[in-house]
């Protein structure tokens, strides 16, 4: 086998490696410039103050936004859960009916299962073998009490894209509010507010190279004005939308780590396809009976660029990865490993139970190289062949 240093790391869409050079710009504030930004009486709120602005500021330019309209968080759950129960509890007098996709991540379908035992309706739309919803399906389901849709633009198992543009246009025309979770999708390709046209949007910086316990909240402040409640209530800091100090140090990571980002594009998501379709092509020549779950991989607007989710026939994905002590892979989605039913994504394909378990997926990401796919495919092809050979003789 080729050498690489083990183990290799492939699970990309779970968490990433924070980049050196975002740990560079956040270590300052961790040492000598520990201030709190909200101390107005002296030097070191000021220096944080300040550069938590040029954060803020960093941010909301790259997603085409106002300063104002980014609300820091504790990551992408936090936001969603803002986003949500926020909307919901301004908007509760207006319509009580909400609209999202059965494949969405837990935080935001757990707490729209909450508002549903609050009294809310929830319409949950099914998706298409590839995992997709359309417009005209958002379109059909909206009622004169709808206040609120939520659908991801880029989901983080199957890594399938969906036509927010599109649903954008529709939510806007219908009178609705969109609610989009970003969190797989930004850093992977252009991600704009008024480009996507939506209303509120999370995402989190430890999925991009940043740290974890950081992510923000977009809250379109005009056209329309977005109103939330506060889910956790103090200090007022944040507009009064989310108090409690500050992260500095993970807020500054955060804009450094999206900055990288917008930077390396496109070409950094090219050498992920890239490496993704070399991977899928060394796996499917030398095993049979290999099923690619989600979208085409030919169609970059239809799947992200780093995302590989494959079943493999007559094996269960859970004893393959346990038999890969060298390969950090996952299967199903680990924000929901301590639940050991088949990944609801999955079902929501409609794929068998047998596919379902025997899914692994693969998340490539900044730091893995040519010579680690391979070492990918030469090992998975082993250990797939050695389990089949067993389950034969059993
Ligand atoms: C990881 C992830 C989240 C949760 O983000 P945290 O910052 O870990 O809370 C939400 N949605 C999607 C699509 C994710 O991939």
């Amino acid at each position: 086998m080729k050498m690489v240093k083990t183990p290799v790391y492939m699970d990309n869409h779970a968490t990433t490696r924070v980049d050196p050079r975002v740990l560079e710009a956040m270590l300052p504030y961790f040492g000598e410039m520990y201030g709190n930004a909200g101390s107005t009486t002296h030097y070191f709120g000021w220096a944080a103050k300040t550069r938590v602005g040029q954060a803020r500021a960093t941010i909301a330019e790259l997603l085409g936004a106002k300063t104002k309209e980014i609300i820091f968080t504790s990551g992408a759950t936090e936001s969603n859960n803002l986003a949500l129960c926020g909307a919901a509890a301004k908007l509760a007098d207006k319509g009580k009916h909400i609209i999202s996709v059965s494949s969405e991540h837990p935080s935001v379908l757990d707490p729209l299962v909450k508002l549903q035992r609050s009294g809310f309706e929830l319409t949950l739309l099914p998706v298409t073998q590839a995992g997709l919803i359309t417009a005209q399906q958002v379109d059909e389901a909206v009622r004169d009490n709808t206040i609120l849709v939520s659908v991801m633009l880029a989901n983080n198992e199957i890594g399938v894209i969906h036509p927010i543009r599109r649903i954008a246009e529709v939510c806007r025309r219908r009178g609705v509010l969109l609610h989009c979770d970003a969190t797989q999708a930004i850093g992977k390709m252009p991600v704009h507010v008024d480009e996507l046209g939506v209303d509120l949007m999370s995402f989190s910086a430890h999925k991009i190279y940043g740290p974890k316990g950081i992510g923000a909240l977009y809250v379109r402040s005009r056209k329309p004005r977005v109103r939330l409640q506060s889910l956790i209530d103090g200090g007022g800091q944040e507009g009064g939308l989310r108090s409690g100090t500050l992260n500095v140090p993970g807020i500054i990571g955060l804009a450094r780590a999206m900055e990288l980002c917008y930077e390396a594009m496109p070409e950094e998501p090219l050498r992920l396809r890239q490496l993704r379709n070399r991977l899928w092509e060394g796996l499917t020549s030398s095993l049979s009976d290999v099923t690619l779950n989600g979208p085409a991989l030919d169609d970059a607007n239809l799947r992200l660029p780093d995302n590989l989710n494959v079943s493999f026939g007559h094996v269960d994905g859970e004893a393959l990865l346990m038999s890969m002590k060298d390969l950090a892979l996952s299967t199903g989605s680990a924000c929901s490993s301590s639940n050991p039913e088949p990944s609801h994504v999955l079902r929501a394909l409609g794929l068998g139970h047998d596919l379902t378990l025997g899914s692994v997926r693969f998340g490539l990401g900044r730091f893995n190289t040519a010579e680690e796919v391979e070492f990918a495919i030469e090992l998975v092809t082993q250990t797939v062949t050695r389990l089949r050979g067993m389950s034969s003789l059993a």
